[in-house]
């Protein structure tokens, strides 16, 4: 047995088969005269396509997963509908712009009150001076109108 490197534990075939950086103190020499630590590397060596090996399929689930790419690779392929995606909002804003239009009703402009009267001055002047001539305002003449006629109606 050389003895000039010690025996590989399993933390160091670890290393060794996963590919890290071995210990300094090893050497891949120590396999060829050690039976020990060969018998167990190669006993390691066997085990690892068990373990990176992928799992078999069972044939459903791989015709599911057949399936499933190549709808994912169908979509891929197919032109983006990213358009669809822009154009509704923009379609939702102009449905929205043309129904306020179709709704709106313009304001009704105020119309003017004044009233035209179409009074010559010596019409107007008479009218001031029959106003500032009553002994009670123009407003008590209908009120004063029904009083009259019934005084009419009671003297019948
Ligand atoms: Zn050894």
């Amino acid at each position: 047995m050389n003895m000039n490197t010690r025996h590989w534990n399993d933390n160091d075939l670890l290393d060794l088969l996963y590919g890290l950086d071995l210990a300094p103190d090893l050497s891949l020499a120590h396999f060829a005269s050690c039976p020990e630590c060969s018998a167990r590397w190669q006993a390691l060596e066997l085990r690892r396509p068990s373990v990176t090996e992928p799992l078999p399929l069972s044939n459903a689930a791989e015709q599911r997963l057949r399936a499933q790419r190549a709808a994912v690779l169908d979509r891929i392929g197919q032109p983006r509908t990213a358009w669809i995606r822009r154009a509704v909002p923009a379609g939702a804003a102009a449905f929205l712009f043309f129904i306020g239009i179709a709704l709106h009703q313009p304001m009704p402009q105020p119309t003017p009150q004044v009233v035209a009267v179409n009074l010559t001055d010596e019409q107007l002047f008479a009218e001031i001076a029959s106003v500032v001539d009553q002994d009670a305002p123009r407003a008590t003449d209908p009120i004063r109108g029904l009083f009259s006629e019934n005084s009419v109606k009671e003297a019948q």
